[in-house]
């Protein structure tokens, strides 16, 4: 269960925090670790600061953006010293912890960690779930980036230690899983977006030249709603009814 939750980290410019990070994984049992456009490549000193852990490392997939490491999730976390920036859906690193845990149950899901400099900007922000902030100082709330992995991983592994009880107590599998919820991936989600954008691009209510912040909005709705794949399936259709009325006639 815990090797389907995918640490990501995106745009690391340290060798040494990727190190620390497989070190963070490995110690709390996680082992997916993906690179997103990485500002070095693992190196001496990551396989160094990694101590026992450098088989994460080996095993690390590079990729160039968060859209692709996390396409096939169904649950995107991402973290940010900064609370509420864009007003979304939040978790403490708890709940956080829980929902990847219930959820890796059914396939991958990720946990998405920002820039040493800059964090994760607004649209990486916008493509995930929830936000969570580890609540630090308020004076000083940046923590180094693989001691925010370490946390957050620590609390996937205590969710992941009370799913265990909880299913041993009742006699089952640790992998038994209770309510079968489909939620698209990542991947879907963005597709859907893109349609809802050209939809209403076509009737008109979003305007090409001032679209302000109406899709900003309208993920952030969605992301609240966390819909079901299912629900998602029948908005697409919504759309693609819509699509048909507007096409032009064709009268030959
Ligand atoms: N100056 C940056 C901080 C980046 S710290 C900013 O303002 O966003 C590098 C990464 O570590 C962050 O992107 C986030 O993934 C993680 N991190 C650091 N402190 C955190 C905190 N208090 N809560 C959650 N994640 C944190």
């Amino acid at each position: 269960m815990l090797s389907n939750i995918r640490v990501v980290l995106v745009g690391t410019s340290h060798p040494g925090n990727i190190g620390s990070t497989a070190r963070a994984m490995k110690t709390m049992g996680l082992s997916t670790l993906y690179l997103a456009e990485p500002k070095v490549q693992p190196d001496g000193h990551s396989v160094a600061l990694a101590a026992g852990a450098s088989d994460i490392l080996k095993h690390a997939v590079i990729v160039d953006s968060v859209a692709e490491a996390i396409a096939d999730c169904s649950l995107v976390i991402a973290t940010s010293a900064r609370s509420r920036t864009l007003d979304w859906p939040m978790l403490e690193p708890r709940e956080a912890g829980e929902k990847l845990v219930a959820s890796a149950l059914d396939g991958p899901v990720a946990i998405v960690f920002g820039r040493e400099n800059n964090g994760l900007s607004n649209e990486e922000l916008q493509k995930c779930n929830y936000h969570v902030s580890i609540p630090a100082n308020p004076e000083y709330t940046s923590l180094n980036l693989a001691q925010a992995v370490q946390i957050i991983c620590y609390e996937a592994r205590v969710a992941h230690l009370e799913h265990e009880k909880r299913e041993f107590e009742k006699g089952r599998p640790a992998d038994y899983v209770e309510e079968k919820i489909e939620y698209p991936f990542a991947k879907e989600r963005e597709n859907f977006f893109g349609h809802l954008e050209s939809t209403l691009l076509g009737t008109g209510f979003i305007v090409k030249q001032h679209p302000g912040q109406v899709m900003t909005k309208l993920r952030r709705l969605f992301s609240r709603a966390r819909l079901e794949r299912q629900e998602m399936n029948i908005l697409r259709g919504m759309l693609t009814s819509i699509d048909k009325k507007m096409a032009p006639k064709d009268d030959t």
